[in-house]
């Protein structure tokens, strides 16, 4: 299980090569965020398009629909927070 806290890092939903790449800010690991573009898949997974808020680099990843839903108030709150800059 992934630990839910209070913290807008959403580092943990992604896979382990994107946490290891190097951030091109020079601050080590991206800072991932969730960038909107949320759908369901086919599977019980849901589609969405994450991006790095220190390099902007832009990557989708899939959840399953489980975690998706522990995730989502946090997820819908971080990305109305990025809309609204
Ligand atoms: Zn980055």
């Amino acid at each position: 299980m992934h630990n839910i806290g209070a913290k807008m890092n959403f580092n943990h939903l992604m896979e382990d090569k994107s946490l290891k790449r190097r951030c091109k800010s020079g601050n080590g690991q991206c800072y991932w965020s969730p960038a909107g573009n949320i759908r369901s898949t086919h599977g019980n997974n849901v589609h969405m398009t994450m991006f790095c808020k220190h390099c902007g680099l832009r990557e989708d990843i899939f959840l399953s629909k489980q975690d998706y839903e522990i995730q989502e108030r946090l997820i819908l709150k971080e990305i109305k927070h990025v809309y609204a800059r």
